[in-house]
């Protein structure tokens, strides 16, 4: 079977034991461990990961300070070298399940059938509605003390309250420089984590916070709705997050509510709450960043080979411990 990396170049609907939706960290991290066993696989992605915001990716084993680009590519081109591999450079906009598994069917109309579905699209992060905050996201504008923090150690910094957990943020953060703690309207803590707050020697500003200001992507300060400038060099915040795609909806998968928000639902062996619909990465519960959406993705990419030996794993498990 060839290995493609063009919709326009494919021109057979094999079918396959296999199609992974998404094909960055945690997709192509599952498709590499379908491939070796020598089944099928189809990974079909739009190339838009998470972090692509970020000249730099951090932490990952081996490849600290890698452009998420290159990390990618360089994931690509091993799993390239599997001959049961094809790579559909496209975005799936719908699936199905039907008799003897699922299909899968892209922008562009084609149609692709697979036993057994990988669902690794990831989310999408939506930011609050604050000028000058998108240009800056992923380089003065940070989500992760982990992934960006040392880079900005010592630094002024900020953390923009967004929601319950804003609080935990800003003190994760004091560990990296000092802090100011923008309310920004969001209710004000409660005594002990205001003691809390202080303890660290985070400064509170209660004023809403009405621009970010610099010479983007380099970030001056913080404007206020009171008129003054806080001089800031780099700003954390949380996103709200939503599904890059609703496939998992029309398949019928259920979801749970996370701290960002929706996340879908998975068993100890990463199938989704539908038979044969396996899911892993930032769209799953207890991923938060690119190592743990590869390893996540191995584990899915294992369970979802062996099911199609076995059958559904957590009745095997069962069975053992029978
Ligand atoms: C600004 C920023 C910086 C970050 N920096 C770091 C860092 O330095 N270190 C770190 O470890 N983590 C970092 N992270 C976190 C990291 O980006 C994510 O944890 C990681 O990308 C999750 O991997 P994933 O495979 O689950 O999803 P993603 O990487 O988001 O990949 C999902 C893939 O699915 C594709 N896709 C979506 N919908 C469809 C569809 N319908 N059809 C086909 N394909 C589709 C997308 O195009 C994309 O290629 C950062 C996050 C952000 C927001």
């Amino acid at each position: 079977m060839p290995s493609q990396t063009s919709a326009e170049s494919h021109s057979f609907a094999a079918p396959y034991d296999a199609i992974v939706i998404g094909g960055s960290y945690a997709g192509l991290s599952g498709a590499m461990q379908i491939a070796r066993s020598g089944r099928p696989v189809c990974i079909i992605d739009s190339s838009q990961p998470r972090n692509r915001f970020a000249a730099h990716s951090h932490g990952f084993f081996g490849q600290d300070g890698q452009g998420p680009a290159q990390m990618i590519a360089q994931a690509r081109a091993d799993l390239g070298r599997y001959p049961n591999v094809t790579f559909l450079d496209a975005r799936a906009t719908a699936a199905a399940q039907e008799d003897s598994g699922f299909s899968v069917t892209t922008e562009a109309g084609e149609t692709f059938h697979a036993k057994k579905l990988l669902l690794a699209y990831g989310v999408v992060d939506i930011l609050p509605d604050l000028p000058g905050l998108k240009e800056r996201w992923g380089i003065t504008a940070l989500h992760c003390p982990y992934c960006h923090g040392y880079e900005v150690k010592g630094a002024r910094l900020g953390v923009l309250s967004v929601g319950p957990f804003s609080p935990h943020q800003a003190l994760l953060i004091s560990d990296w420089g000092p802090v100011t703690y923008f309310l920004n309207g969001q209710p004000h803590p409660d005594e002990l984590t205001l003691a809390k707050l202080k303890g660290r020697g985070i400064k509170i500003e209660k004023s809403v916070v009405t621009a970010l200001e610099g010479e983007s992507p380099a970030l001056s300060g913080v404007r206020l709705e009171d008129g003054r400038l806080i001089p800031l060099d780099a700003l954390f915040l949380g996103s709200r997050i939503r599904f890059a795609s609703d496939i998992a909806g029309q398949l019928g998968c259920a979801t749970e509510e996370g701290m960002q928000g929706p996340l879908l639902q998975t068993d100890a062996f990463k199938q989704t709450t539908v038979p044969g619909v396996y899911a892993a990465g930032d769209l799953t519960p207890r991923v938060a960043n690119a190592s743990m959406a590869a390893a996540d993705g191995v584990f899915a990419g294992v369970c979802l080979h062996q099911s199609l030996i076995f059958g559904p794993l957590d009745a095997l498990e069962k069975v053992a411990s029978d």
